[in-house]
């Protein structure tokens, strides 16, 4: 009898998904790989009682009300309005560049109705392919050389490991540039932390009385033995079909933890590297999580080639080999037993609101049979 469906991976993707099935009344097996829920959100106290988040910060935003109101079921908000610097020239300076970026960089005094001047100049002055047809092009075209050398350049080698000229025109977004003084890094409406942390805030989502949840086991070891209904898939890709066209390539980071013994170490709760040292920032987590204690504990972050998937590269190659294996998701899911929900399973960068909006959208399409 298949009586109950699988939740593949105990991330937000999984939680999400299981709570809203077991609150239709589906019983949910929840199979996770770690020893622990909450996938990269995933955060403990270290062994100087400070919360740190493991795979790097991780800050909610989000401007969608019902992934809000959702969430906010499980856990209360340490409402947080992230900012962050950037080290240029031997200055902190905010980011994303706004009107007092510039004044501090340039020595200039500039009002606000400056700014979209100053910018236009700046791209008047600076040489790039019309229309863009790199990274680079896209974002000289939006601020110019001078400023795209002093944040972006660098900073984008390091990460990527890849000349900003060879990455597609896609990558690069539009830049937020703020003509006034708001030195918040978003702007979206609903921004904070969960009070009491991300694994506990995903530990009580699946608190259910229908969910069953399996840490410290691989799907596919089991995948034999599991007649479910459904089965809910968040892990890798090209994983699930076993690779048949070819690995994805991710991008992936290390994270080195320090504790020291004093309030603060930095201004703010994240300064990015982009011309300086080998990692691209440091993230001070009290700042993110309102914590108080005599003690801080600060992460550097590397970009690395190899190691736990982190950041989808878009090459054409990848996005190639996505676009075979999603032929393949839309078959499975046609038949009603399979859905393929989250950033691994997805091969996308997603935010955390996003991911929690996919698998609302689909759970719920899945309950009324869409
Ligand atoms: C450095 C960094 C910083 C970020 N900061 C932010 C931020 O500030 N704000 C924001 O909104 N988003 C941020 N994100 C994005 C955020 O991490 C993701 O949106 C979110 O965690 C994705 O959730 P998920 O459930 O799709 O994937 P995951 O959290 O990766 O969960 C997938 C789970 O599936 C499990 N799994 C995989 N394979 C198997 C298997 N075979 N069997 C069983 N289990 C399996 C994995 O162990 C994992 O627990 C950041 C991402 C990175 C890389």
């Amino acid at each position: 009898m298949r009586n109950f469906c699988v939740v593949v991976g105990a991330g937000l993707a999984g939680a999400t998904a299981a709570r809203i099935l077991a609150e239709a009344g589906e019983r949910v097996l929840v199979v996770e790989k770690l020893q622990h829920v909450a996938g990269h959100a995933y955060d403990e106290f270290n062994d100087d009682g400070m919360l740190i988040h493991i795979y790097g910060p991780h800050i909610f935003h989000t401007n969608n009300s019902n992934v809000f109101k959702f969430l906010s079921r499980f856990t209360e908000w340490h409402f947080y309005q992230h900012k962050v610097l950037s080290y240029v020239d031997g200055m902190l300076v905010p980011f994303p560049i706004n009107r007092d970026t510039i004044s501090q960089l340039f020595g200039l005094k500039i009002s606000t109705n400056d700014v979209e001047k100053f910018l236009r100049r700046e791209v008047e002055n600076s040489e790039f392919k019309k229309p863009p047809e790199n990274f680079e092009d896209v974002i000289i075209s939006q601020i110019g050389r001078r400023l795209y050398e002093k944040f972006f350049m660098n900073y984008t080698r390091k990460q990527w490991n890849r000349e900003p000229k060879e990455l597609s025109a896609e990558v690069a977004k539009r830049i937020p540039i703020r003509s006034n003084r708001d030195g918040r890094y978003f702007s979206d409406r609903y921004q904070g932390l969960p009070k009491f942390g991300y694994t506990k805030m995903i530990e009580k989502m699946l608190d259910h009385s229908q969910i069953s949840v399996l840490t410290n086991c691989d799907y596919f070891e089991i995948a034999e033995e599991l007649k479910a209904k459904l089965v809910v898939y968040t892990g890798p890709l090209d994983e699930y079909f076993k690779n048949v066209y070819g690995k994805l390539e991710y991008r992936s980071l290390k994270f080195v933890f320090e504790t020291y013994e004093r309030e603060y170490y930095q201004p703010v709760g994240v300064v990015n590297y982009p011309n300086d040292y080998d990692w691209t920032r440091i993230t001070e987590f009290k700042h993110l999580t309102g914590q108080k204690s005599d003690k801080t504990t600060i992460c550097y972050e590397y970009p690395l080639e190899q190691g736990e998937p982190y950041y989808v590269v878009m090459s054409e190659k990848n996005m190639y080999k996505r676009e075979q294996y999603m032929k393949e998701i839309l078959k499975l899911e046609k038949t009603k037993e399979f859905l393929f929900i989250g950033r691994l399973a997805e091969y996308k960068y997603y935010n955390m609101d996003q991911v929690v909006a996919r698998a609302l959208e689909k759970i719920s399409g899945w309950l009324k049979g869409v």
